[in-house]
């Protein structure tokens, strides 16, 4: 294959069953593979007989081997990017690679297959018309509660990712900024251990609390009380997201456009007139 495309290629999360035929195809036909992690990426390829030059693209080599990429797709190369698990650029490295390719007009293109958040949304019984994901939270204490405080209107259903040992630290952050919400912790979605722990969170933090949780895990949280007013009058949720001080006006109204289906800009220009109306102190 030697038309300059960079395909951005999904794999399994665990269940190597979920590799998709086209996945496997395009992989064998492509000139470069940029990997995650080349070691681990060379079990999965070789597992589907693929064998092709592999190079790495990580977090922290990004920008030197992000151009390295990019001279070969401008030489008329085709390349693969895969991550470790999942869905590349989700929570994972490639963001700016796909950014930098289309402001080239170099064509990306997806080839989708397994990505945890979806996949535990899937099987969750919580609302899926809307829902957030909003990758892992700050690894810190106060930085994770200011993370959940602007989640808490949010209207949905929330998808974190977490490490299982931040796990209860995460759960009992969320009891205690967003209250008592039904949860689901996903854990080994599509391998042998797979389970859903579903309860209020704190049955979770109960059922989490009498063993080390092990694997990996994604986090759901039902949406609240105060997410579900739909279609409230912008001025309204406005009001109510501000008098909540804790939230910056950036969010306010990032929210409150959400809620109320306007833009965002609309929503901004409001939240600054009312937090500059002399009457509304
Ligand atoms: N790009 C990946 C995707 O599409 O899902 C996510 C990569 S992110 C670095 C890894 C996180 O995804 C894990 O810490 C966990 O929260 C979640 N995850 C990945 N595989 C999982 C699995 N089999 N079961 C539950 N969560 C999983």
């Amino acid at each position: 294959m030697t038309t300059a495309t960079l395909y951005i290629i999904a794999t399994p999360i665990g269940n190597l069953e979920d590799m998709t035929y086209r996945a496997v195809r395009i992989l064998g036909e492509v000139d470069l593979i940029a990997a995650e992690d080349t070691r681990h990426s060379l079990k999965l390829l070789n597992h589907f007989g693929i064998s092709k030059p592999l190079t790495s693209y990580f977090d922290h080599n990004q920008q030197i081997k992000g151009e390295r990429i990019l001279n070969a797709l401008r030489q008329g190369k085709s390349v693969a990017l895969i991550s470790d698990a999942g869905t590349p650029c989700v929570s994972d490295p490639g963001y700016q690679l796909v950014r930098d390719a289309v402001a080239e007009n170099i064509p990306v293109v997806p080839v989708p297959g397994a990505c945890a958040a979806i996949t535990a949304l899937s099987a969750s019984g919580l609302p899926t018309d809307t829902f957030t994901f909003a990758g892992f939270p700050p690894s810190r204490q106060g930085k994770r509660r200011t993370f959940l405080t602007g989640m808490s209107t949010l209207p949905g259903t929330l998808v974190l990712y977490e490490s299982p040992h931040r796990l209860l630290e995460t759960l009992n952050d969320i009891c205690e900024v967003l209250g008592e919400r039904q949860v689901i912790v996903a854990r080994e979605l599509t391998k042998v251990y797979e389970e859903c722990i579903r309860g209020t969170v704190t049955e979770v933090i109960a059922s989490v609390s009498k063993g080390i949780v092990r694997g990996e895990v994604v986090i759901l949280i039902a949406p609240g009380e105060t997410t579900l007013q739909e279609n409230e009058p912008l001025e309204k949720a406005l009001e109510r997201l501000m008098a909540d001080g804790t939230i910056s006006i950036k969010d306010v109204a990032k929210q409150a456009a959400v809620i109320s289906g306007v833009s965002r800009s609309d929503a901004y220009q409001e939240a600054l007139r009312l937090k500059n109306d002399p009457d509304r102190a």
